[in-house]
């Protein structure tokens, strides 16, 4: 597989290379030149099949050059050990619950298979790698937990201070070993700003720093996968069906479009943001106007002002945003359009869905997925399509987010058995100011060898 970046200026690459650079040298996304497709003996094979053996499938075809089909095979049965639930609900709409991984958001899903592809590739260099990531939440927890005591390989976790649960902190802050993380008193934006920074800076180009956020194409595959899975359980005769995805750095989003590229039947991709509405707004206006800084919203893992991952789907009809924003040539927005539709959900309206799915259908919701199921509905009042199969991805266990339910439902979310005494446990960080020099500082006094 050949991958370019959306740039334009930087050079192409193979998937390897595209894993361990993150972003491509020209600040672009990498994105694959082509696309394998799925024929319909893939989805006869697929139908009914157990979620690894599909990974296996699907991340097969993208890996060819790589990774061996048994190795990708054993990577997926190791990645892969935990339930992917899809709850019927009412009419043909289901929840597809990714949250029964060890830190119970979806991000499990590929944080696992990219820690092992980075294991694989990296178990016998004499070198270590740093991944620094910045997370709103999950993202930290789950690439943590998923590096792990993996040989050669540093995790610097960076975390708005303010803006991250006590349960999500500390599944980032209680594991030590090649897991350091530091709190910055700022907001999401800046964290993701220093960390640009930081991979930007030819200072720090001798400490092999990469990333694990949503723009190392090593995220996006395995976010593909749910995708076919949902599908290859629900539906069949090549039924076209609909997926809503809670939105916030739009990578989960683009998993669907690749799953959509590669052949997968499907309708309508509903993107459902919080009030960083951003996207929304330029589906409506055509312009696009990054927010700035990013609104607090409840569902506080998509209060993203500016999705970094927009330059894939730009990129994917034929448009071309760079990194700071500026649209220099619009996509095709009627197909963009005809294939996504962008929804903005505020705080009021997501609460409003938790109780209301709770009391009416005993769904329990977190605020991400609440956004997602919001989404669903509204379009379903606009374009009643009782037939067709309708899937809302809920991204987050409830019990990472007890407060709130128990505020709107008046009961605790039962803890999953992967969050078990982790109350108890404790922790270790480093505070930071929100200054680019004192993370220099730290990155140079850890990572210099
Ligand atoms: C990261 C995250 C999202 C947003 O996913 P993107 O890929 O950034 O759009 C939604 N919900 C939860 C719980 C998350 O952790």
């Amino acid at each position: 597989m050949i991958l370019y970046s959306t740039n334009k200026k930087a050079p192409k690459v193979n998937l390897a290379e595209a894993l361990i650079q993150g972003q491509a040298p020209d600040k672009g996304l990498y994105m694959p030149e082509t696309v394998p497709t799925l024929s319909p003996l893939d989805f006869e094979q697929l139908h009914g099949q157990p979620y690894p053996a599909i990974a296996a499938h699907i991340l097969g075809k993208y890996c060819r050059g790589t990774f061996s089909p048994d190795l990708v095979r054993a990577l997926s049965d190791d990645a892969y050990n935990f339930d992917v639930p899809l709850e019927p609900v009412f009419e043909n709409r289901y929840v597809m619950r990714l949250d029964q991984g060890p830190t119970a958001s979806f991000k499990d899903f590929a944080a696992r298979m990219m820690a092992r592809m980075f294991g694989a590739l990296h178990r016998d260099s004499d070198q270590q790698l740093i991944i620094l990531t910045a997370t709103s939440g999950d993202t930290g927890s789950a690439v943590a937990n998923a590096f792990y005591k993996i040989p050669n390989v540093q995790v610097l976790v960076l975390f708005p201070i303010e803006e991250v649960s006590e349960r999500q902190r500390k599944q980032m802050t209680t594991l030590g070993h090649n897991i350091s993380t530091a709190a910055l008193n700022g907001k999401f934006d800046h964290c993701q700003a220093l960390v640009k920074k930081a991979f930007a800076d030819p200072t720090l180009k001798h400490i092999h720093l990469t990333s694990a956020n949503s723009i190392n194409i090593g995220r996006l595959l395995p976010q593909s996968v749910y995708y076919i899975y949902a599908y290859s359980q629900l539906a069949k005769n090549n039924e076209p069906v609909i997926f809503s995805i809670p939105s916030g750095n739009f990578g989960n989003m683009m998993g669907a479009l690749l799953a959509k590229k590669m052949g997968l039947p499907v309708k309508k991709i509903i993107v459902a943001t919080n009030e960083n509405d951003e996207v929304p707004v330029y589906f409506k206006t055509h312009i696009y106007k990054k927010i700035e800084p990013s609104r607090v919203c409840i569902s506080n893992a998509m209060n993203v002002g500016h999705p970094s991952n927009l330059a894939r789907v730009i990129d994917l009809y034929g448009g071309h945003i760079d990194e700071n924003g500026t649209i220099h040539s619009q996509p095709d927005m009627e197909k963009m359009k005809q294939d996504i539709r962008a929804i903005g959900i505020t705080d009021d309206q997501t609460r409003k869905t938790i109780r209301e799915a709770w009391n009416t259908h005993r769904l329990l919701l977190e605020p991400h997925g609440a956004v997602g199921w919001a989404g669903l509905e509204q379009y379903c009042r606009e374009s009643p399509d009782p037939h067709t199969p309708k899937i809302s991805v809920e991204t987050a266990h409830p019990a990472k987010f007890p407060d709130e339910i128990e505020k709107l439902l008046y009961f605790t979310p039962q803890v999953p058995k992967s969050m078990d005494g982790l109350d108890q446990k404790e922790e270790s960080y480093q505070k930071l100011d929100h200054d680019y020099s004192l993370l220099h500082e730290f990155i140079i006094k850890r990572y210099e060898q």
